[in-house]
């Protein structure tokens, strides 16, 4: 079940949330510490859905300032009115009467970690005889996660069982595969209830939480930070059209190697691997794909017969979309063999390009600010390199930007003068948020061939979902969902812009 907790103050915007609740959650929870003064039996009678009355102290993350007895006097007033449920604190259950038409939930919250001796908390509520337990904790570390999961499994009793703040959303939405018994979705951004809360939204329409069930397979992106990935966007649509069970999730994670040993538990069947554990997770697999060691860094893991593989799909995709730019490849032939290639950059972006041109047999030439990073990469694969100085001094039929240069927020810089771009040169850019940088706007006048970073970032995810699912990616779909998602973010991003210049104004 979904529960919406229901924090609006006045009666008009108490009567919207509610019928708004009605659409996307199966239950309410009014929490009367911030709707002040309502009387339960009024609530009652305003829910089109079974509600939960709650009314927080202070120290348990709540706003009531009043006396206890009078917090008491509230709950009471609820179960009275018939409410399907009260929510009670472990040490204040004593002080409520209970009647068989109300469920009473009797709870504990830790706003600091999950203690190693969570199952004693546990223990301790369910001696009290709830109808419902729970157990919110907050996640320090991603790991904490699998100490609630293990709860769950482990529950003698309806439990509700997670943890906050960011590195808890995955035991949020996986609640429902170990059984718990309901998870609390905030109906828009700004009214959770908690820190971590996902919007309602993001349960149906990301995650298909109704769909989750005990045997649905996890998937997930693993990085620091996490929060903007497109990656769950676009395989929770690409796995949902494939007809597979599956849900893709987004980990926060510090120390990659631990954590994908420790969730092997659960377990999770592939992982996208992003910024800053390209290169630390190879530590934590079986085995790892030669170009994938021969670049030195791993995006893609997935678990086969119990072991976990990693590749590098940054690569193949990236090549692949310039390929596809160039027309093709001709028999054996390919267009990028003999072009004079220059690549801006030396990071993890050109350390996966370099590899996958060498290949093809492009000319190469390896440009960055910190010279000596292009020459630690370009002296093993014996190509050219220089500072971003040598710029234009001499040809480039191909220019590909992989620095940072010209992403959000500092979307009007360029690292390349307008001067070095000329007609019928291709010019591929790295950056893909914003969709069109700089550089593409300048190359594009210029008269250039371009390519985006959409359909790099598009093809890296469709290889792999291939390499998970052993079928073809819906393509066409995951680019459609990589360019809505992105544009919404542009236009918040602008809106946000505009109020910001309309209130100085
Ligand atoms: P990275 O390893 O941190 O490397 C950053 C590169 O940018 C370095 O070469 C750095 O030069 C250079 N740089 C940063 N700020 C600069 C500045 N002000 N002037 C000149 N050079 C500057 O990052 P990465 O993983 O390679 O990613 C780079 C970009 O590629 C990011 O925007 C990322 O989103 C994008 N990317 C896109 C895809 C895709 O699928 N489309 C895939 C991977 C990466 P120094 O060495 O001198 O610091």
């Amino acid at each position: 079940m979904i529960c919406v907790p229901l924090v609006s103050g006045s009666r008009q915007e108490l009567e919207r949330d509610l019928r708004e609740a009605a659409r996307v959650a199966d239950v309410v929870e009014f929490r009367l510490d911030y709707l002040g003064g309502a009387r339960p039996r009024e609530l009652l009678a305003l829910s089109p859905l079974p509600a939960i009355f709650t009314c927080r102290r202070g120290s348990d993350g709540g706003r009531w300032q009043g006396r206890e007895s009078d917090r008491l006097a509230l709950l009471q007033e609820a179960v009275d009115a018939g409410a399907a449920y009260v929510d009670v604190e472990v040490d204040a259950a004593a002080g409520l009467r209970r009647r068989p038409a109300t469920m009473t939930i009797i709870s504990s919250h830790n706003f600091e970690e999950t203690p190693e001796d969570v199952e004693e908390v546990y223990a301790r509520v369910a001696r009290l005889q709830p109808d419902v337990v729970k157990v919110v904790t907050t996640a320090r570390d991603i790991l904490d996660n699998l100490r609630l999961f293990r709860l769950l499994k482990h529950a003698v009793l309806p439990t509700i069982a997670f943890a906050m703040g960011e590195r808890g959303l995955v035991s949020r939405v996986l609640t429902r595969k170990f059984g718990g018994y309901l998870t609390f979705a905030a109906l828009r951004r700004g009214a959770e209830s908690a820190p971590g809360q996902p919007t309602a939204e993001e349960l149906h329409s990301l995650y298909h939480y109704r769909e989750i069930t005990a045997q649905t397979a996890v998937f997930g992106v693993i990085g620091n930070p996490i929060g903007h990935s497109l990656s769950p966007h676009i395989h929770n649509a690409a796995l949902r059209q494939a007809g597979l069970d599956a849900v893709y999730l987004p980990f926060l994670v510090d120390d990659v190697v631990k954590f994908v040993r420790g969730f092997a538990a659960v377990p999770v069947t592939g992982y996208s691997v992003t910024l800053p554990h390209k290169v630390a997770v190879m530590q934590a697999l079986d085995e790892v794909e030669p170009t994938a060691r021969e670049i030195g860094a791993v995006n893609t893991v997935v678990r086969r017969d119990g072991r976990l593989l990693g590749s590098n799909t940054d690569c193949t995709a990236a090549v692949g979309a310039l390929l596809g730019a160039l027309g093709g490849r001709v028999g054996d032939r390919s267009p990028l063999a003999g072009k004079s290639v220059v690549l801006l950059g030396a990071g993890g972006a050109a350390r996966a390009l370099a590899f996958g041109l060498r290949r093809e047999g492009a000319g190469l030439t390896i440009l960055n600010r910190t010279a000596a990073k292009a020459e630690e990469l370009a002296r093993p694969l014996g190509v050219e390199w220089g500072g971003l100085e040598r710029l234009g001094e001499s040809r480039c039929d191909v220019l590909i930007n992989t620095t940072s240069v010209g992403m959000f927020p500092r979307v009007d810089e360029s690292i390349v003068p307008r001067a070095a771009l000329r007609p019928g040169m291709v010019v591929f850019e790295a950056v893909y948020n914003p969709m069109k940088t700089r550089l593409l706007r300048d190359a594009e006048a210029a008269g250039c061939l371009t390519v985006s970073g959409v359909d790099w970032f598009v093809e890296q995810a469709a290889l792999q979902f291939e390499a998970w699912t052993d079928r073809p990616a819906p393509r066409g779909l995951m680019r459609d969902i990589v360019v809505r998602t992105l544009t919404e973010r542009e236009a918040e991003r602008s809106r946000t812009a505009g109020s910001r210049t309309s209130g100085a104004t």
